[in-house]
């Protein structure tokens, strides 16, 4: 065991505040990375505040943080794909049971007993999992990722939760050339669903709230933006999408988006908004449309999501903080000010 530094919050209302936390030696499967850069998502928001505590209580304290980038400083006698030098990343996920079947089809995020990185039981040391904003992981290298050499690393921090929550459902449904793609919410999410659904080939429309993000959407590759509070652009758009990916993490109308599928059009839920949201019976059966969810993505689609990254140069935009403002980040992830993944160069915990 030693001592890690990290930054956690200590109750749903604390503010995140620089701590020491305990990590494992690594045992002969581990790998241990010292992080370079964590990625801040949505969900770190809503599990430092408990807002899903109907669904996962949060333990304090909570060390956040899955998109992790960094450099592997010491590896386990029998670790084979990794070795101190190498670059390497960790997203969502830490542990699963491997015997299961969602397990043995590479689904480890749809394992009924996966360890999430942070806020799941610890096998190890006892207690729960603790995050990326510290300066060192030690993870079993099954759930380390291989990085693409020639990426910036604070750009693919992001994708290793941002990334392949939005990449995994649009290769899921099909996203290919020449099918509308909707993307509801341009945030972390939202802007890389952007960039891989026209990697794909796809026509994008973008749906935001935030009419002065309408430039950056089209920079990001969106052959269209609508101002979604706008009732008669949306309507434009009525039944003609196959696929729209609602990345939006807060509570809001879903079937003015269901309404803009095609027959058997798929709404994937990625969001995921504390409150329920209400779905209409119209919305669905007029069209057969469907409405579906989805969860990060396995461990080889991750690594199969960076590899198309470093071939196709695709990163997410990201602006760099010091960890000592994190807190600032948050307010400003609730007020939908994100341009378009805050990443925290951990180098700035030294000096906390
Ligand atoms: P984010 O960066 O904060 O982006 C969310 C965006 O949603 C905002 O930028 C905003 O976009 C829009 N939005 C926010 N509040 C809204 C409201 N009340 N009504 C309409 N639109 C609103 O968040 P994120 O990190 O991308 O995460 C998005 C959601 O996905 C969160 O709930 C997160 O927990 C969840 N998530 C799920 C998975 C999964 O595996 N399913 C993985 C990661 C994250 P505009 O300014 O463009 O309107
Ligand atoms: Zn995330």
């Amino acid at each position: 065991m030693y001592n890690a530094k990290a930054y956690s919050a200590a109750s749903a209302t604390a503010p995140l505040a620089s701590d020491t936390i305990e990590r494992r030696d690594p045992t002969e499967h581990d790998v241990q990375i010292e992080i370079l850069f964590c990625g801040i998502c949505h969900s770190d928001l809503h599990s430092v505040r408990n807002e899903w505590s109907d669904f996962m209580s949060t333990n304090y304290p909570i060390v956040p943080g899955h998109e992790i980038v960094g450099r592997v400083t010491q590896v386990g006698s029998a670790v084979t794909k990794y070795k101190p030098g190498d670059l390497a990343a960790v997203g969502c996920l830490v542990d699963s049971d491997g015997t299961c079947p969602n397990c043995k089809a590479g689904l480890e995020n749809f394992c009924p007993n996966q360890i999430l990185t942070f806020n799941s039981p610890d096998k190890h040391l006892g207690g729960v999992t603790y995050g990326g904003y510290s300066d060192s992981i030690v993870v079993d290298e099954r759930f380390v990722l291989r990085v693409p050499s020639n990426l910036d690393l604070a750009g693919v921090a992001p994708l290793l939760c941002a990334g392949i929550t939005t990449y995994s459902p649009m290769r899921h449904w099909g996203v290919t050339e020449g099918k509308k793609v909707g993307i509801v919410g341009l945030g972390g999410l939202g802007h890389m669903g952007v960039k891989f659904a026209r990697a794909f080939g796809a026509h994008v429309v973008v749906f935001t709230t935030s009419p002065d993000k309408t430039e950056d959407a089209l920079r990001l590759g969106a052959n269209e933006v609508v101002v979604s509070r706008n009732a008669d652009e949306m309507q434009k758009h009525a039944g003609s999408f196959d696929f729209i990916l609602d990345t939006v993490s807060a509570k809001h109308d879903i079937n003015a988006y269901l309404n803009l599928l095609r027959l058997d059009g798929n709404l994937t839920l990625v969001g995921a908004s504390p409150i329920p949201l209400d779905v209409s019976a119209f919305s669905l059966i007029m069209a057969r449309r469907n409405l579906s969810g989805s969860n990060i993505g396995g461990i080889p689609e991750t690594q199969e999501m960076l590899d198309f990254c470093g071939e196709h140069n695709i990163t997410a935009d990201v602006e760099v903080i010091p960890i000592q403002k994190v807190n600032q980040a948050y307010d400003r992830l609730l007020k939908s000010d994100v341009k378009y993944r805050f990443c925290i160069d951990m180098a700035s915990l030294k000096s906390a």
